[in-house]
C-alpha cells in the first residue's frame, strides 16, 4: 500500500520533529460540558427519580436524592480512562478513517501502543453500540436488493488474544511501525457481509451454515432498514436455503447477470477493507470480529453522508 506508506510515514515523521502535535484540551472540554450536560438532564440511575447535579469546577457528578456520586465519565469509554477525553476521539478518528496503523497513532499521540490499542478497542464497542440510534437519526430510506457476499480472512497465531508485544518484529519487515505479526496462522474465519443502499453489515464467523452464520447478517440489515425484498448471491451452496425473494450470479461465466444481478457492492467492500485491516498487526478472532463490524458500520455512515 504505497498510499498508506507515503502518508503515515510522513504524519509520523512530522510528529517525531516536533512539527505536528495533538494538543486536546479544547476538545476534552467540550465533551466534559457535553456530558455533564447530558447527565443534567437525566434522573438518577440509582433511585430513579433524583436530579444528576455535576459540578463545575470537577469531575463530580451526584443526586440531589439519595447518595448517588459518581464521576461524569461514567457509563463511557473514557471512565476510568489514561486518556483525556479528546485523544480517545482523535485516537479513534485516526483509526477509523484513515489507514494509519494503531503504531502509528501511538506515536502521533506520544502514548504507548497497548493504551491506544485499549482505548480504540473501548470506542469500538461504545461506537457499535451507538450506530443503530445514530443511523436511525439519520432518517434516510434504505431499500432496494441486498447482497450478501462472504470472503476468508485468517487471525493471528494466538487464540482469543492479540499478538504479544514483544514478537512483534519477529520475521517482519525491518523498517520500524510496518513489521506484522508472522506466527503460526491461527483461526480462519468467514468475513460475511450484506450490501443494501448505502447499508453495510460486516460479521466475522466461523463458517458458512445459511441459519446459524448468513442469515443474522441479513436479518441485522434488515433491522437496520426496510423489510428485506431481492437478495443477490453468487451461486454458493448455503445461499440455495434462503427463504428471501433470491437471485444468483453465477461468478465463473459472469460479473453481472442478463437481468442485472451482481454482488459488486459487497466485491468492493472486500477490496477496501483489507488495506485497512493492516493497520493492525495481526488480529485475534475476537479483534478481528470486532473490526470487521466497526469498518461496515463506519463505511455505511461515509456512504451516507454522515461520515464520523
Ligand atoms: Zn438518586
Amino acid at each position: 500500500m504505497p498510499s498508506r506508506t507515503a502518508f503515515g510515514g510522513m504524519l509520523q515523521e512530522i510528529a517525531s520533529l516536533g512539527i505536528l502535535e495533538f494538543r486536546t484540551e479544547l476538545l476534552d472540554r467540550k465533551i466534559e460540558r457535553r456530558l455533564k450536560h447530558l447527565w443534567e438532564q437525566r434522573t438518577c440511575p440509582d433511585c430513579g427519580v433524583g436530579q444528576i447535579y455535576a459540578g463545575q469546577s470537577s469531575d463530580r457528578i451526584w443526586c440531589g436524592r439519595c447518595s448517588f456520586m459518581s464521576t461524569y465519565t461514567l457509563g463511557t469509554p473514557f471512565y476510568d480512562a489514561e486518556l483525556a477525553g479528546g485523544e480517545f476521539l482523535v485516537a479513534f478518528v485516526l483509526y477509523a478513517d484513515s489507514l494509519l496503523s494503531i503504531n502509528q497513532i501511538a506515536m502521533l499521540l506520544d502514548r504507548a501502543y497497548d493504551t491506544i490499542h485499549s482505548a480504540i478497542r473501548k470506542c469500538d464497542r461504545a461506537f457499535q453500540r451507538g450506530f443503530p440510534a445514530v443511523w436511525e437519526r439519520l432518517d434516510r430510506e434504505i431499500d432496494g436488493p441486498t447482497q450478501i457476499d462472504e470472503s476468508q480472512q485468517v487471525c493471528s497465531g494466538f487464540k482469543s488474544q492479540d499478538p504479544p508485544r514483544d514478537s512483534l518484529s519477529r520475521g517482519g519487515s525491518p523498517e520500524g511501525g510496518r513489521t506484522r505479526w508472522t506466527g503460526d496462522q491461527g483461526d480462519e474465519l468467514t468475513l460475511v457481509a450484506a450490501c443494501r443502499d448505502v447499508l453495510r453489515v460486516i460479521s466475522a464467523e466461523k463458517g458458512t451454515r445459511y441459519d446459524e452464520e448468513l442469515a443474522p447478517v441479513l436479518e441485522e440489515a434488515q433491522d437496520l432498514s426496510q423489510e428485506l425484498g431481492e437478495v443477490w448471491t453468487d451461486e454458493y451452496p448455503p445461499y440455495q436455503q434462503m427463504n428471501h425473494d433470491h437471485r444468483t450470479v453465477l461468478h465463473d461465466e459472469e460479473y453481472v447477470s442478463s437481468d442485472g444481478v451482481h454482488t459488486n457492492q459487497v466485491e468492493c467492500l472486500w477490496s477496501i477493507i483489507q488495506p485497512w485491516l493492516r493497520k493492525f498487526r495481526g488480529l485475534s478472532r475476537q479483534g478481528l470480529e470486532q473490526a470487521a463490524r466497526t469498518f461496515g458500520f463506519l463505511r455505511s455512515l461515509t456512504l451516507a453522508r454522515a461520515p464520523l
